[in-house]
């Protein structure tokens, strides 16, 4: 099975995107050489002991952006597909997550004005950049440091400040109308045939929280969206913010019956709690 995995798919955003016109056209030539898998039919092969194989794909949608209602769902809907979305909790409290905010920064085109932002900051206050180890397929290296940098690898306080500096020089909206699906968008999508799956409470690196930060993390997550009826206990999946997890991290998925997990690799990988994903822009190429 191949499993793509998506951010937004719409126009007129220049970071990280994923052209609509172009999603469309994408999933044509899908649907006519490939098998579109919902996340029930992967559970139903599974338990079937079915074996996938890359003829069968699996879409999925990280982080629940307004585009994956406004166009994704109803281009799957229009083609009688399936897609899996996966859902950040602390976008119902109106709370934008970093990762949103830095994708809007970098969507701006003035990467290097920020980079010094970030660098002049950080200089003020001492902080080591030069031993800090970025890896990276997707970014070029500056970007992948500033992201890094500022999605998890700084303190939190530190972090939280340089953005608050950025979000004010940059007019950055912290608005989650702005940015997210509403609960009641997700009840409709789930309606018309749409997965809901679990990414935390508020999209941390995960790897880097003790065994009761990642309890929580995933536990609230997983209330908000049972309270709500967005998941199906049998049925319960989970992505990992950034692909990253431990050792700890799968044993509160069992804990909790989470059966699916995904990550972000391109290796094989036979284990249900390390379902590797691709990122779309593989097809671009
Ligand atoms: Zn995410």
């Amino acid at each position: 099975m191949k499993v793509y995995m998506f951010h937004y798919v719409e126009k007129n955003f220049p970071y990280y995107h994923f052209d609509k016109d172009l999603f469309e056209k994408k999933l044509v030539e899908i649907i006519k050489n490939n098998k579109i898998i919902s996340l029930k039919d992967l559970d139903n092969a599974i338990t079937n002991n079915k074996i996938l194989d890359d003829n069968y794909v699996m879409l999925t949608f990280d982080d629940g952006t307004k585009d994956h209602y406004c166009y994704v769902s109803k281009i799957l809907n229009k083609y009688g597909c399936s897609g899996l979305f996966f859902i950040t909790s602390s976008i119902f409290d109106n709370k934008v997550l970093n990762i949103q905010i830095l994708h809007k920064l970098l969507s701006l085109n003035k990467f290097d004005e920020m980079y010094d932002i970030l660098l002049s900051e950080l200089n003020k206050i001492n902080y080591p950049i030069d031993n800090i180890n970025i890896k990276s397929t997707f970014d070029d290296k500056k970007v992948a440091v500033f992201k890094q940098l500022l999605q998890y690898k700084l303190p939190i306080e530190i972090r939280d400040k340089i953005l608050k500096i950025l979000i004010a020089k940059y007019n950055i909206s912290s608005d989650c109308n702005d940015y997210y699906i509403n609960i009641e968008q997700l009840k409709e999508m789930k309606q018309n045939g749409m997965y809901i799956g679990l990414h935390t409470r508020s999209h941390p690196n995960l790897a880097l929280l003790n065994y009761e930060e990642q309890l929580e993390e995933i536990y609230s997550n997983l209330l908000v969206l049972k309270n709500n009826d967005l998941v199906d206990d049998k049925l319960l999946s989970l992505a990992y913010p950034y692909g990253c997890y431990n050792s700890d991290t799968i044993k509160i998925l069992k804990k909790l019956n989470i059966k699916y997990a995904f990550k972000v690799s391109t290796d094989n990988s036979e284990n249900l709690f390390e379902i590797n994903r691709i990122d779309c822009n593989v097809l671009k190429r």
